[in-house]
C-alpha cells in the first residue's frame, strides 16, 4: 500500500497581452517548498478585497512558469504517475483552473504543434513503450473517454453515433453495487493493442466532443472530461490479475460568479458557475477536515466518478492552471486556494490484484493431477475418488472390532489414507448419534444385540444415502456455479471479439476521401501506406478520414457553387494558416520518412551483402583446407575484420535510421490528427457560415433599381415586402439577370472578415450594420419564396454569387 498526500503542480500561462510585471514571482530555492506569491497592484487590493491583503503565498510540489515546455511538464507531472499505473496502482491527474488558463492545453496539448502535444499522447505514448519493453507480463490495454456535462454523462468513443450535439452522444450512468463500488453503464471500453490505435481513440473522442459543442451548451468551458486508460497485466501461468486504471481529468472552467459583486468579498463568497466543481470542492473540504464521517461524494456524477481519486484507492496529482493577468488575479488565488485544500487530502493506493477464477480452476486441477500422480508413485497404487465397497466393508468391521477391544491400549489402524480416516470418522459419528437416538441402549448392547444391529445397519445406510445424495447435489451445483462463470467469461471474450471485428469492419468498409478530390495529402498518405513495412500501421489512417466524413456529414459530392465557397472560406479562415504550416511540416515528414525508407532498404541490402561475403569466405576457407589438407583458421583474417566491422557499422547505422523512422511515424500520425482536426473544425465552422449566407441572401438579396444609395439595403419589414414585390413582380421564370451598380448590400463587419470569414452577422442575431455599398458585380435573381436554405445546385450557386459580390466589396473597401 502506497499512502500519500495528492501532489500539488502549478503551471502559469504565457500571457495573451504583453507580460504584465510585478503581478506574481516564483520562489524555487531547492531546500524549500516551492512557492509562488501574487502580488496585487495596490488598486485592486483597495476595491476589490476588503481586507486589503496585498500579497498571497502558495506552496506547491513545483510551480512551471510560462516558459515551461509539454516535455517538462509530462516528464515531471506525468511520468511518474505513469509509472505507477504500469505497476498496477490507479492514477489520477486532473487540470484545475478558470477558463483559458491552459487546462486543455496542458491534458490533450495545442491544436497546432507536434511539440505541444499533451499530457495525453505523451502518456500513451510512454506506456506503449514500455509495455513493449517488458516481456515479462501479458498486458491489456482499453480505452474510454466520458464528458459530464450538467450531471449526464456522454460516451465520447461511441463510433456508431454521428454526434451533432451532445444528446446524440449515448447517455452514461452511474450503477453502484453494495459494496458502493461504482460502475459506468453505457461507457465503452475499447481495447487498443497499440499507440496508433489509442490515439485514434483520443481523436474520436475529441472530435465527438468538438462537433457536439454548440455556442449554447459551451461543453468545453462547462463540462468535465475523463479519458481513461485501463491497463490489465498477468504474468504468464499466473492466475493473478492486476488491474489499474489512469483517468486524465480536463475539469470544467473554475470561474467564479461574486456573491456580492464589486467591493464586497470577492476572494471568500465567490460561487462556482458550474455546481458540480461546488460539490467537488464540498468533498475536497470534507476530506482536509479530519475526524468528518460522511464525504459527499454522491451529490454530483463527477464526485461519484472520481470517487476513488479523492481520497480513496488512488495516486492522485492536480495541476493548478493559471492565467496570472491583472483582471485575472482573483480566479488565480481562489485556484491556488483549493490546491492547498487539495494538498491535505491523504490518498491510499494499492494494488488491485484478482483472482481469476478460469485461471485458478485450470490450476487446481492442475495440482491435484500432480498431487494424485505423486500419491501413486508413493503407494504403487493408483487411487480413485472413492474407496471400493470392499474397501467399505473392511473399515467397518476393524471400526466394529475396534469398539469391541476392551483393551485400552487399542488403535484403530487404516494406513495414511485420508478418504479411510474420514470415512471411520465419519462412521463413528453415526454410530454415537444412533446411541442417542436409541436412548437406554449402550454401544455394546447394541453391537451385542443380533436384531438391533441389522435394524441400525438398515438405518445407518439410509442415513448414509441421504447424507452422499447431499453431497452429490451439493457438488452438482458447484459444479454448476462454475461452469456458469466460465460461460459467462467466454461470452464476454466473444462479445469484446465480435466488437472488435465490428469496428475493424466498419473502418475498412470506409475509405473514401473526407475533402473534395484533389487533396493533396490523400496522395501522400496513399503513397506512405503503399511503403510495404508500413501498410498494417497507416491502415488506420482509413479509418480516420471515415470518420471524418461522418463526423461532418460532408457530402462527396459537394455541389460546385458551394465547393468553391468551401475554398473562399478557408482562404480566409485563421486557421487556414495552421493548416499550411502544417501541411508544410508534413510534407517535410514524408520527404524525410521516404528518404529514410529508402536508407533503411539500402543498408538493410548492404548488411545481407556483407553477410553473404563473409559466409563465402568461410566456405572458400573450408574448401582450401580440404583441398590443401590445411586447418581452417580459428581467428578470422584482417579481410574478414574488415568485413565485419563494415557489417557492426551497418547494423548501427540501420537501428539508428530505424529510431528515427519509428519517431517521423508517431509525428506524421499525431499531425495528420491535428490537420484532421483543424478540418473538422473549418469544415463545421463553414456549415454555419453557408446556412447564414443562405438566410442572408433570403432576408437581404440584391436590391434592383434602387436609387437611394444610402438606405441601408432591407432594414424593415416593410422594406422587405417592398422587396419581395419587386422580385415578384420581375420576370415569370422567377430569374433576372441584374443590371451593373443598382443593387445595395448589408456588408458584414469588416473587420471581422479579416480574421476569420465567420458567419455574416444575421439580422436577428447582430445589430443592423449600417454600412452601405454599391453593388457592382451581376447577381441572378429569383423570388424570395423560391429560395430554398441551400441544397440544390442552383441555390448553391446563387449563395456563391452573393458571397462573391459582397467580396468584392470589402476588396474595393
Ligand atoms: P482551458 O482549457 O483552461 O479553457 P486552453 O487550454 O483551451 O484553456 O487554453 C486557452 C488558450 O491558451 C489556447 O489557445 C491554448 O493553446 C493557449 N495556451 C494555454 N496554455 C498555454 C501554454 N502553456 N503555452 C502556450 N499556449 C497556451
Ligand atoms: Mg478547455
Amino acid at each position: 500500500m502506497v499512502k500519500q498526500t495528492i501532489q500539488i503542480f502549478a503551471r502559469v500561462k504565457p500571457p495573451v497581452r504583453k507580460h504584465q510585471q510585478g503581478i506574481y514571482s516564483i520562489d524555487e530555492d531547492e531546500k524549500l517548498i516551492p512557492s509562488l506569491e501574487i502580488i496585487l497592484p495596490r488598486d485592486l487590493a483597495d476595491g476589490f478585497v476588503n481586507n486589503k491583503r496585498e500579497s498571497y503565498k502558495f506552496k506547491f510540489q513545483r510551480i512551471f512558469d510560462q516558459d515551461a515546455k509539454q516535455e517538462t511538464i509530462f516528464e515531471n507531472i506525468a511520468k511518474p504517475v505513469a509509472g505507477s499505473v504500469l505497476e498496477g496502482y490507479n492514477g489520477t491527474i486532473f487540470a484545475y483552473g478558470q477558463t483559458g488558463s491552459g487546462k486543455t492545453f496542458t491534458i490533450t496539448g495545442g491544436a497546432e504543434r507536434y511539440s505541444d502535444r499533451g499530457i495525453i499522447p505523451r502518456t500513451l505514448s510512454y506506456i506503449f513503450e514500455q509495455l513493449q519493453k517488458d516481456s515479462s507480463k501479458m498486458y491489456t490495454t482499453h480505452i474510454s473517454y466520458l464528458e459530464i456535462y450538467n450531471e449526464c454523462g456522454y460516451d465520447l468513443l461511441d463510433p456508431r453515433h454521428e454526434a451533432s450535439s451532445l444528446e446524440d452522444l449515448p447517455k452514461v450512468t452511474i450503477l453502484e453495487d453494495p459494496d458502493q463500488n461504482i460502475h459506468l453503464k453505457n461507457l465503452t471500453l475499447h481495447q487498443a493493442t497499440t499507440e496508433e490505435e489509442a490515439l485514434n481513440l483520443l481523436f474520436l473522442g475529441d472530435t465527438n466532443r468538438m462537433i457536439a459543442e454548440t455556442p449554447m451548451n459551451q461543453a468545453s468551458t462547462r463540462s468535465h472530461c475523463i479519458f481513461t486508460i485501463h491497463l490489465s497485466s498477468k504474468e504468464p501461468g499466473s492466475a493473478t490479475v492486476r488491474h489499474a486504471k489512469l483517468h486524465l481529468v480536463d475539469l470544467a472552467g473554475s470561474e467564479r460568479v461574486a456573491k456580492t459583486g464589486v467591493g464586497g468579498h470577492l476572494l471568500t463568497e465567490a460561487k462556482y458557475i458550474n455546481l458540480s466543481l461546488h460539490y467537488l470542492e464540498q468533498v475536497i473540504i470534507a476530506l482536509s477536515e479530519k475526524h468528518r464521517s460522511h464525504i459527499p461524494y454522491r451529490n454530483s456524477m463527477m464526485t461519484s466518478v472520481l470517487r476513488d481519486s479523492l481520497g480513496g484507492n488512488c495516486m492522485t496529482t492536480m495541476i493548478a492552471t493559471l492565467s496570472l493577468e491583472k483582471r485575472n488575479l482573483d480566479e488565480s488565488i481562489s485556484t491556488c486556494r483549493f490546491a492547498q485544500r487539495v494538498a491535505l487530502i491523504k490518498n491510499e493506493a494499492v494494488l488491485n490484484e484478482e483472482i481469476d477464477p478460469r485461471l485458478m480452476i485450470k490450476r487446481l486441477q492442475k495440482e491435484i493431477q500432480e498431487l494424485k500422480d505423486e500419491l501413486a508413485m508413493v503407494t504403487g497404487e493408483q487411487r480413485t475418488e472413492a474407496l471400493t465397497e470392499a474397501e467399505l466393508l473392511q473399515l467397518e468391521k476393524l471400526i466394529t472390532s475396534f469398539l469391541e477391544d476392551q483393551d485400552p491400549e487399542s488403535r484403530l489402524e487404516v494406513g495414511a489414507d485420508m478418504r479411510k480416516v474420514h470415512h471411520c470418522f465419519h462412521h463413528l459419528k453415526k454410530l454415537l448419534n444412533d446411541k442417542k437416538i436409541f436412548g437406554n441402549n449402550t454401544v455394546s448392547n447394541t453391537v451385542s444385540s443380533e436384531s438391533k444391529d441389522q435394524d441400525c445397519q438398515e438405518a445407518l445406510k439410509e442415513e448414509e444415502y441421504r447424507k452422499l445424495r447431499d453431497i452429490l447435489k451439493q457438488r452438482d451445483n458447484e459444479i454448476n456455479i462454475l461452469v456458469n462463470m466460465l460461460k459467462k467469461e467466454k461470452k464476454k471474450a466473444q462479445e469484446a471479439l465480435h466488437l472488435a471485428g465490428m469496428d475493424r469492419r466498419e473502418f475498412r468498409h470506409s475509405q473514401s476521401p473526407p475533402f473534395p478530390p484533389g487533396n493533396p495529402e490523400e496522395g501522400q498518405r496513399m503513397r506512405l501506406s503503399s511503403a510495404p513495412s508500413q501498410t498494417q500501421d497507416f491502415s488506420i489512417l482509413g479509418n480516420r478520414s471515415s470518420l471524418l466524413h461522418k463526423k461532418t456529414g460532408m457530402r462527396e459530392e459537394m455541389s460546385l457553387g458551394r465547393q468553391e465557397a468551401f475554398e473562399i472560406f478557408k482562404r480566409d479562415h485563421a486557421d487556414s494558416v495552421t493548416i499550411d504550416d502544417n501541411k508544410q511540416i508534413l510534407k517535410q515528414r514524408f520527404s524525410e520518412a521516404k528518404a529514410l525508407g529508402e536508407s533503411i532498404n539500402e543498408a538493410r541490402s548492404k548488411i545481407g551483402h556483407l553477410k553473404e561475403e563473409i559466409t563465402q569466405r568461410h566456405i572458400q576457407q573450408v574448401a582450401l583446407g580440404i583441398s590443401e589438407n590445411m586447418a581452417v583458421p580459428l581467428m578470422p583474417d584482417q579481410q574478414e575484420e574488415k568485413l565485419r566491422s563494415q557489417l557492426e557499422g551497418e547494423k548501427r547505422r540501420y537501428k539508428t535510421m530505424f529510431t528515427r523512422l519509428k519517431a517521423l511515424k508517431v509525428e506524421i500520425e499525431h499531425l495528420q490528427l491535428l490537420m484532421d482536426k483543424a478540418k473538422v473544425k473549418l469544415q463545421k465552422e463553414f456549415e454555419v457560415w453557408w446556412a447564414e449566407e443562405a438566410t442572408n441572401l433570403q432576408v437581404n438579396p440584391p436590391a434592383v433599381n434602387s436609387l437611394d444609395h444610402t438606405k441601408p439595403f432591407l432594414q424593415t419589414s416593410d422594406s422587405l415586402h417592398e422587396q419581395s414585390q419587386l422580385f415578384s413582380n420581375k420576370s415569370s421564370g422567377g430569374w433576372e439577370v441584374q443590371g451593373q451598380g443598382t443593387g445595395r448590400f448589408d456588408v458584414c463587419d469588416v473587420n471581422a472578415r479579416k480574421i476569420l470569414p465567420s458567419p455574416c452577422p444575421s439580422p436577428h442575431s447582430q445589430k443592423q450594420s449600417s454600412t452601405s455599398t454599391p453593388l457592382e458585380d451581376s447577381i441572378p435573381k429569383r423570388p424570395m419564396s423560391s429560395i430554398p436554405l441551400t441544397g440544390d445546385s442552383q441555390t448553391d450557386s446563387d449563395i456563391l454569387a452573393f458571397i462573391k459580390a459582397r467580396q468584392s466589396i470589402l476588396q474595393k473597401q
